[in-house]
């Protein structure tokens, strides 16, 4: 009766931790989302946009004043040029460009490669389209992929690869070297691209992101994803970006609009006004996080833990092993969550096979009085659990 892709799949690992936080009273370091409510003033001009402007269907691709400020954003922070009418499509939030582009582009039978840790949408909705995944396993602490990982999934049935940099759990960033190494095998094996960079502003010290589609014989099959919510902090905001040259963004678009067909048009017009308004933004924003980072990570340090270095991403990892915890990953954040107060995610949960349990991912993007209390439970957890 139920599909068998979505027969007996269990509810995501963030919302199941999000829920027993709630129950047990825990600090939630665990789904990741800011304690800030987002900045104000592009709240205030969805708000405008809510009272005082059209709450009818806007345009399937998106209001076209969101088009124009996504290309100018992205030719201002990675030289990327783009063709509003052409190549960019709006969608409801990154999970939605991410179910158009596997429904559009994956046939039955297709091969599409995939990066383990992978967000728990990729799986499911990769298979419901018809895909046949190809699992390439990263591993700690540096989670790269090599050349020969990439020979032993890639071959002519590759239709699709996706990859997520920077990383979630991980919080690493693709390097260039990396990206050269895939484009080689992309352009060799007639292979597209989906690249989830919804994580693109969020990247720390010093470094800039640099999207797949502007590296060379990349540009006319990748496509590009991002999401409002993440660049402005406020992740109930389901405003996606699909970026693709023009032949694959109109497959993009033909699969959209029967998906949602399009997203409330007072978000998009407060995602433009941001965009073009409040660029201070995006250099405050990772300072910021950059600070929090190392608050958690200097607090976890003292507290015992091995904390793996954080690149981008709100999240940093703990290696429970190097740690002293002889514990699995899950076990570790059931008793944490249930008996010390904080919930945190399992790394393990971005496996589908022969999975790292070793690793706790927790977020940091929170208030310094939330980080220092999350801290200090966890020190205790850490002694009460330390294997003797
Ligand atoms: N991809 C990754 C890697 C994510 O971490 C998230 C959400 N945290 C999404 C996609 C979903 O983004 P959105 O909320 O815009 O749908
Ligand atoms: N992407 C968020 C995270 O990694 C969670 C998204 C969700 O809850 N579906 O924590």
């Amino acid at each position: 009766m139920v599909h068998p892709v979505f027969d007996n799949l269990p509810t995501t690992i963030f919302e199941r931790m999000s829920g027993l936080a709630r129950q047990h009273g825990a600090i939630n370091l665990g789904q990741g989302f800011p304690d800030d409510q987002g900045p104000l003033p592009v709240r205030e001009a969805a708000a405008r946009a809510l009272i005082e402007g059209s709450n009818q269907y806007p345009p399937m691709r998106g209001l076209p004043e969101l088009r124009a400020a996504v290309a100018g954003h992205y030719g201002r922070t990675q030289d990327l040029q783009l063709d509003p009418d052409t190549e960019i499509v709006i969608t409801s939030g990154a999970t939605e460009a991410l179910a158009a582009a596997f429904t559009a582009l994956i046939s039955p039978g297709d091969e599409v490669v995939l990066f383990q840790p992978l967000y728990d949408a990729y799986l499911p909705l990769v298979r419901r389209a018809g895909g046949a995944p190809k699992l390439v396993r990263l591993a700690p602490p540096d989670w790269r992929f090599t050349r020969e990982m990439l020979e032993a999934v890639f071959s002519d049935k590759t239709r699709m690869v996706v990859l997520n940099s920077p990383l979630n759990p991980a919080g690493v960033v693709t390097p260039d070297a990396d990206l050269a190494l895939l484009a080689e095998f992309c352009v060799r094996h007639d292979t597209i691209a989906v690249c989830d960079e919804v994580w693109e502003a969020v990247v720390f010290d010093g470094r800039r992101h640099r999207p797949l589609i502007t590296v060379p014989g990349m540009r006319e099959r990748t496509v590009k994803i991002g999401s409002a919510g993440k660049l402005f902090g406020m992740t109930g905001w389901k405003v996606g970006f699909l970026m693709a040259a023009p032949a694959l963004a109109k497959a993009l678009a033909a699969a959209h609009q029967f998906l949602t067909f399009t997203t409330p048009p007072n978000l998009q017009a407060g995602v433009a006004w941001g965009l073009e308004n409040h660029r201070a933004w995006f250099d405050e924003m990772p300072v910021e996080l950059q600070r929090s980072r190392d608050r958690l990570t200097a607090g976890l340090r003292a507290a015992g833990y091995v904390v793996l270095e954080s690149q981008g991403t709100y999240f940093l990892n703990v290696d429970l092993t190097a740690s002293g915890l002889a514990l699995d990953d899950v076990t570790f954040c059931e008793r944490c969550v249930v008996e010390f107060g904080v919930a945190a995610i399992p790394v393990s949960a971005f496996f589908a096979q022969d999975a790292v349990r070793n690793v706790v991912r927790l977020c940091f993007a929170k208030k310094d009085e939330t980080l220092d209390a999350a801290v200090e439970r966890l020190a205790r957890a850490r002694v009460a659990l330390a294997a003797p």
